[in-house]
């Protein structure tokens, strides 16, 4: 096992991954960082909620945790992982898209998640500018704006968005598009003064990059300048898949330990990956877990070598 390339090979540059690795490459185990260059927040312009960072742009923060990475001796590739399996001596190869394969003793995973978005016409365009979905990353930054929240993926979080925004502004309206709305949640809405409409959402309004309404099917337009909508979270769990971790079935996602551990020896998993409401801090956060748990992983592996080098 100690002839692999790596000690830890980990998936993804995130805030989780590259925290990982600083926790990682500090210790000095030989850890190599995968990344497809493609975090979930890059389309926003500023990150918020993170203590001591708070404001400052998704990939200035990555940057500087690639940076902290290398001056440890971490290793990053920017590349896309396209398949994983362990070979007999139960080392970790990893194949990237160039063909390329990497080989590790241990493997953490930390891919994020794909937003899956309602297919309205002018949302994407405007996703992490004037379109939102987190309250707590960008509700204070469209304080006393007039809001549209349209109905998402999930009703409960779509409700639970139009709630908070009232706390940022009196002027929030909920267009339902289809989605269920029970009578004791119009009563809240109402109670909060929140507006709803039933209506199927058309297309969103205003010149390329800004944002000026939502235009129902009926062609009524609602004067707004900014929306909220609630995304299907899709994990990016192909490679846990592949190895075969355990599902909840509950939840559909990879389960895991407190530390990330999955239910395959020597693979964690964290981030959005496996907790899809992590902020960035607790992505952080949950990285670094990982992170000094394979540490004690590996190093009980080395111990049991070294006894067994002693003693043969
Ligand atoms: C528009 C928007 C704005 C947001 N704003 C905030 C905010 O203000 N504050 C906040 O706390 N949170 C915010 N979030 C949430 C934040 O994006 C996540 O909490 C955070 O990105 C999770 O970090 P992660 O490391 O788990 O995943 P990510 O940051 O998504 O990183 C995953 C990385 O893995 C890479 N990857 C995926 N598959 C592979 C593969 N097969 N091979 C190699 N690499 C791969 C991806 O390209 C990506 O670089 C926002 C989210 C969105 C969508």
């Amino acid at each position: 096992m100690t002839n692999t390339d790596h000690d830890v090979i980990i998936i993804g540059g995130g805030a989780a991954g590259l925290s990982a690795a600083l926790v990682l490459s500090r210790a000095r185990w030989r850890t190599l960082v995968i990344d497809a260059g493609e975090p979930r927040n890059a389309p926003a312009t500023e990150m918020h909620g993170f203590l001591s960072r708070d404001g400052m742009p998704p990939a200035e923060l990555l940057a500087t945790g690639r940076t902290e990475v290398l001056g440890y001796g971490g290793v990053i590739r920017s590349a896309r992982v396209a398949g994983i399996h362990r070979d007999a001596s139960g080392t970790f190869v990893a194949t990237l898209d160039s063909g390329d394969t990497a080989t590790a003793r241990a493997l953490l995973v930390a891919t994020g998640l794909t937003d899956e978005l309602p297919h309205i016409p002018g949302l994407r365009d405007r996703w992490g500018g004037s379109v939102h979905h987190c309250p707590y990353c960008h509700g204070y930054e469209v304080r006393d704006q007039s809001i549209v929240v349209i109905g998402g993926a999930s009703p409960a979080v779509s409700l639970r968005q139009a709630g908070l925004l009232r706390r940022h502004s009196d002027r929030v309206q909920f267009v339902s598009n289809g989605i269920p709305l029970a009578s004791t949640d119009r009563d809240r809405l109402a109670a909060i003064g929140v507006s709803v409409t039933d209506a199927a959402v058309s297309h969103l309004v205003g010149a390329a990059g800004s944002l000026s309404g939502v235009a129902l099917s009926d062609g009524t337009v609602l004067p707004c300048e900014s929306v909220f909508v609630a995304p299907r979270p899709r994990p990016n769990d192909d490679v846990l898949h592949e190895l075969g971790c355990a599902i909840d079935p509950e939840t559909a996602l990879v389960t895991t330990s407190a530390t990330g551990e999955t239910s395959i020896p020597g693979v964690w998993a964290a981030g959005n990956v496996v907790t899809p409401t992590a902020q960035v801090i607790t992505a952080a956060g949950a990285g670094s877990a990982s992170a000094i748990a394979i540490s004690g992983w590996l190093l009980a592996h080395d111990l049991d070598a070294a006894v067994a080098a002693r003693h043969p």
